[in-house]
């Protein structure tokens, strides 16, 4: 499994599957969800409203993902994870490094063989993007490692700013 890293817009991916940092609602945010939101255009509202009116009724749990398809982005498919808002007390690295793992396991479940990661947390959920950094790495290798199968081949990271691109460059080393 191949780490690059990328600055830019997530939204302009030429990739399977982009994730979405998006909230336990899934009805919408701002940040990298709404940008997601935007290009996708309202179908991808639509199949959010109707995974909450069915599978997720009390919405998608911290740490946890689910995919739809991508609609009007390049991508096939956007896969929506909750990161934990460090703002409400939710400072476990185990239920961000979960975010990254679950991803990943569904992206295998859809075939998806290219994934593009935003900074999960990293921004109105308030992490340091170093810290994003360490545990995002540390949790794809692991699924590589626990996952030999995986048919995921390449695992971008998308940083909207140069200043956290930099920093995942550094921490990847
Ligand atoms: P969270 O609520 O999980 O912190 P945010 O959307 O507030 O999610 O921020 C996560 C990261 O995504 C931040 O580093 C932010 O700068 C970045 N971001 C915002 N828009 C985009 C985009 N279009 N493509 C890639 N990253 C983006």
């Amino acid at each position: 499994m191949r780490i690059e890293i990328v600055e830019g817009d997530i939204t302009a991916r030429p990739v399977d599957a982009i994730v979405n940092a998006a909230n336990s609602s899934l009805l919408g945010g701002g940040g990298v969800d709404g940008a997601i939101h935007r290009v996708a255009g309202p179908r991808l509202l639509e199949a959010c409203r109707e995974l909450r009116a069915t599978v997720l009724p009390d919405g998608l749990p911290v740490g946890a993902a689910v995919g739809t398809p991508g609609f009007n982005l390049q991508a096939r498919w956007v896969i929506h994870t909750v990161g934990p808002n460090r703002h409400a007390g939710q400072t476990d690295p185990a239920l961000l490094a979960s975010c990254f793992s679950e991803s990943l396991r569904v992206a295998d479940s859809l075939g998806a063989r290219s994934l593009a990661f935003p900074a999960v947390s990293a921004g109105v959920y308030g992490w340091d993007a170093r810290e994003v950094a360490s545990v995002a790495f540390d949790a794809v290798r692991g699924y590589g490692a626990a996952a030999p199968d995986s048919g995921v081949e390449t695992v971008e990271f998308v940083l909207f700013s140069a200043e956290t691109a930099q920093i995942f460059r550094a921490v990847l080393g």
